[in-house]
């Protein structure tokens, strides 16, 4: 499972995935915020209120898959922001 915030789960674009040490086997690791949110609130973690597992999430926001494997690719507490990303900028 991955935790989102409830503007994600709601449909909000993704802008930004937060990758932590997986709390148990249930648990991705994955953190994940919209625009809406600004960022992830890490307190929200134990209290797990918005859980979707991965695939749900690819279904809902495939642009998440990049941004996840650029998160963990970080180690834990690794970052990946939709704007840090050269290919998502538009040029000028
Ligand atoms: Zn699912």
């Amino acid at each position: 499972m991955s935790l989102v915030t409830r503007s994600v789960m709601h449909g909000a674009p993704v802008v930004g995935v937060l990758y932590q040490e997986p709390l148990d086997d249930q648990d991705s690791g994955y953190r994940v915020w919209s625009a809406v949110d600004d960022t992830f609130d890490t307190k929200s973690v134990r209290r797990r209120r918005a859980l979707v597992c991965v695939r749900c999430l690819l279904v809902d926001h495939p642009e998440v898959g990049a941004l996840m494997d650029r998160a963990r690719a970080r180690g834990a507490d690794g970052v990946a922001l939709v704007h840090d990303d050269p290919r998502e900028e538009t040029g000028a």
